[in-house]
């Protein structure tokens, strides 16, 4: 014990009776805690004051004892259950205004406190790359259409140079709406409307969204965004088109990316080709993301062929020109490291917010 301290100073003693009331009492002044005691407290009540208590039982007795000793014993019960009873309510109403005390203090508007500022939102990760690539192409010269989600049988096949009996057609894979109408199943539709509006000599892409009878998994939904892009003029070759797909991968990936060109088919180019680009992980060498390969598949391309230009009205022999189009959401899914694209269209807030 310090020097100069007595135990004996009955200041002391009082602060120290004091101090030792609020060590304890403390629980009691928390709120959860305040109204944790006034509930154990009417548990209490009910344990010692009710029918199933010891007091009841001796009440009971009262009638069995002897007739002399009746109404002392009377007044003794009475006397107890009295005291039981005043100590509970006493507490009890302290107890209750303690709980509403804490209330108020809780509930208590500090207007000093700053106000909460709204919550800023961004743009979906879909979105902020289909806005990098619309970037590139205007500034390639190209214009950015938009059209109509559901489409004929013309625009969505026949113009698009798909015969009637292609498996594309099947209501396997597209969704059908009423008789001649479906979901666009690819935005090359909007090609197709841009072409008879504006005619030839034209550049486009259209990016938006289409649909088709996938299962969702990690790498299908049976929604997804698409660009597509077109340039009709007199003397394009497939040396434009290469050209313009080397462009737009250095510009999106980087100046170092290579670009690669495997023949494929597609109904409405000729001839075809599927677009790689070398990975921008390992420049080529071989990852996970690659999966070892070196490249990356961007999409579709080709020479637009002569009856997709002829059903719109274009001549052929005047004007030739070409197409590509990709799907945003795998692109924005590997570059984004996802391993599920279903993460895109959960709309999960905690998710979407890395993305800003
Ligand atoms: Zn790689």
């Amino acid at each position: 014990m310090p020097e100069g301290e007595r135990p004996e100073d009955p200041k002391l003693q009082a602060e120290a009776a004091r101090k030792a009331f609020e060590n304890e009492f403390e629980r009691f002044a928390r709120f959860g805690e305040a109204e944790t005691a006034l509930r154990e407290l009417g548990e209490l009540r009910s344990k010692h004051t009710g029918k199933k208590s010891a007091l009841s039982a001796v009440k009971k007795m009262v009638g069995r004892v002897e007739a002399s000793e009746r109404a002392s014993f009377g007044q003794l019960v009475q006397q107890i259950e009295a005291e039981i009873v005043r100590k509970i309510d006493e507490h009890e109403a302290s107890l209750k205004s303690l709980v509403e005390e804490l209330r108020r203090e809780r509930e208590r508007i500090d207007v000093t406190l700053p106000g909460r500022r709204p919550r800023q939102g961004h743009l979906h990760p879909i979105t902020l790359l289909r806005q990098k690539i619309e970037d590139i192409f205007v500034s390639l010269g190209y214009a950015i259409e938009d059209d109509r989600e559901i489409e004929t049988d013309f625009y969505n096949f026949t113009a698009l140079n798909i015969p009637e009996n292609h498996p594309a057609r099947d209501p396997l894979d597209t969704f059908y709406t009423t008789e001649g109408f479906a979901l666009r199943s690819q935005t090359s539709t909007v090609q197709i409307h841009a072409m008879e509006r504006r005619n030839a000599p034209l550049r486009m892409i259209a990016p938006g969204r289409v649909f088709r009878r996938d299962t969702p998994d990690a790498t299908h939904n049976p929604m997804f965004y698409q660009v597509e892009g077109l340039c009709v003029d007199r003397g394009i070759t497939m040396a434009h088109l290469k050209g313009t797909m080397t462009e737009f991968v250095h510009r999106l990936v980087g100046p170092e990316t290579r670009t690669r060109f495997r023949p494929s088919y597609f109904p409405f180019t000729e001839p075809s080709a599927e677009v790689d680009y070398s990975c921008f992980k390992c420049n080529g060498a071989g990852c996970r993301i690659c999966k070892q390969s070196g490249w990356i598949e961007l999409g579709g391309s080709g020479m637009v062929h002569p009856n997709v230009l002829r059903a719109v009205g274009i001549d052929p022999e005047e004007f030739s020109g070409f197409a590509f189009g990709f799907g945003i959401d795998r692109m924005s899914a590997l570059m984004y490291k996802l391993d599920d694209i279903r993460l895109l269209f959960e709309n999960d807030v905690r998710f979407l917010e890395q993305f800003n």
